[in-house]
């Protein structure tokens, strides 16, 4: 079967780490899949996802290596709506993710969180999720 759900945040700042995992997991159990995939789409091209560990410490190390290798400076497309950096972020970094179900659950390494980094925020965000499987 499919479920599919899509359901909205919030950013506040420029660039933001907004951690989804609790929402993700209500959409699974609500799918009543136990064995399948899940499906992560942001249809955006200025976000993008991260699965890793939250913490606040490595929060901001992300945020700053984010910041170092995708430094804003008068890019082309800056001249247009200054957030070149974001697109290539969201462009090199993928911003879906796939996760395996199994017994009703995401199955997740321990230090693995969903989370959507914003990169062009503050803004409104819409977060796919698919859910196939039995
Ligand atoms: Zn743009």
């Amino acid at each position: 079967m499919i479920y599919s759900e899509i359901f909205e945040i919030e950013t506040g700042k420029r660039f933001e780490i907004i951690n989804i995992t609790e929402k993700v997991n209500e959409i699974v159990r609500k799918s009543k899949v136990t064995k399948g995939l899940c499906f992560i789409f942001l249809p955006h091209a200025t976000c993008t996802l991260i699965l890793n560990e939250d913490e606040p410490n490595v929060r901001e190390d992300y945020l700053r290596i984010i910041k170092e290798l995708f430094v804003r400076k008068d890019y082309k497309h800056d001249r247009i709506d200054d957030n070149a950096h974001a697109h290539v972020t969201s462009a090199i970094t993928k911003p879906f993710l796939i996760l395996p179900i199994e017994n009703g659950k995401l199955l997740r390494g321990a230090w693995q969180e969903i989370m959507l980094l914003e990169i062009d925020g503050p803004r409104r965000r819409r977060i796919y999720v698919q859910i196939q499987g039995e």
